[in-house]
């Protein structure tokens, strides 16, 4: 079975949100936002008997108009070559590849790339064919290939293309795992981190976050998340006064975990005293850990 990690980078605006759903939408997809590792953010895999592979777009967020900053370069090279293969996504209706293309070998990646055009229903054949031809010529690519993301217009045969430069493995996750249990970890850990970085230093480590409840109520999500602390002192700490602390760690961590679905999400925390949770195995199992 070939099985890997795929990471999608490109411009803001190039089409990765859209290829992610192009790709997902594909009939033998089994979606599950789940993530291994705080580097992968995994956004959805796709199983069938003979691959999987686990898309994932690139945490380094790339600025509308960056400088080839060597520091913020580096950050998306790592993030990169954290998976098997790279898709490099360009964007037909910038109509001169030249810019990207500079991007784009700056990254003197070590991991096969893939240079996926997207937008092609924007541009004539010819333009599509000029710039096949040009990111062919590119030491980086490994293939290039033409989509339309929004109307899944070659979209298999990128998937084809990406599976035959995955290694043979066995599959990491299970294919017919479809679940929001993984999902509700996530964003209970999005919430942690949140608590970790607005708390003082000994108030993380007296809580944990219980994702109790995580609906879609379309177009919204809504998720209820309990935060469980050990004192009454550090429920109020958490609350902070006249509920201020609590009301900034909301909206933080609904931000993030906006940006984690895409989609709109409608959160509402409650703080609750366990005391010794930590001590307790019951405790201990329901707020999953193992
Ligand atoms: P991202 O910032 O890279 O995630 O880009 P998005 O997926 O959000 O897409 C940016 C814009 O490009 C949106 O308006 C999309 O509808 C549009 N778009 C994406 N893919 C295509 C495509 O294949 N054809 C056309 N015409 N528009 C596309
Ligand atoms: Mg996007």
């Amino acid at each position: 079975m070939k099985v890997g990690f795929v990471n999608i980078f490109g411009k803001p605006n190039a089409g990765k949100s859209t290829l992610l759903n192009a790709l997902l939408g594909e009939k033998l997809a089994i979606i599950s936002p789940k993530v291994q590792t705080t580097r992968h953010r995994i956004k959805g895999i796709i199983t069938t008997e003979d691959y999987q592979v686990i898309f994932s777009d690139t945490p380094g967020i790339i600025e509308p108009k960056y400088k080839l900053h060597e520091k913020m370069m580096n950050a998306v090279k790592e993030a990169l070559e954290d998976a098997d293969v790279a898709v490099l996504l360009y964007d037909l209706t910038e109509n001169d590849p030249a810019d990207t293309h500079e991007l784009f070998a700056a990254l003197k990646l070590r991991v096969p790339a893939i240079v996926v055009c997207n937008k092609s229903d924007k541009v004539s054949r010819e333009q599509v064919d000029t710039v096949l031809d040009f990111f062919s010529r590119q030491p980086y690519c490994k293939e290039p290939i033409a989509i339309s993301a929004i109307n899944g217009v070659n979209v298999a045969s990128l998937v084809k293309t990406v599976v035959e430069l995955l290694p043979e493995g066995e599959p990491f996750f299970e294919g017919d795992e479809i679940t929001d249990l993984p999902t509700r970890f996530f964003v209970g850990e999005i919430i942690r981190e949140k608590i970790y970085q607005l708390y003082e230093e000994e108030i993380p480590y007296h809580t944990t976050v219980l994702v109790q409840e995580f609906k879609e109520k379309p177009p919204m999500i809504k998720i209820q998340a309990d935060i469980i602390v050990q004192r009454e002192t550090q429920k109020g700490i958490i609350l902070g006064g006249g509920g201020k602390g609590i009301k900034a760690l909301g909206i933080a961590a609904r931000a993030d975990i906006e940006k984690f679905l895409g989609q709109k999400v409608f959160l509402e925390l409650f703080v609750k005293v366990k005391p010794k949770w930590r001590d307790n195995d019951l405790y201990l199992k329901e707020y999953g850990y193992r």
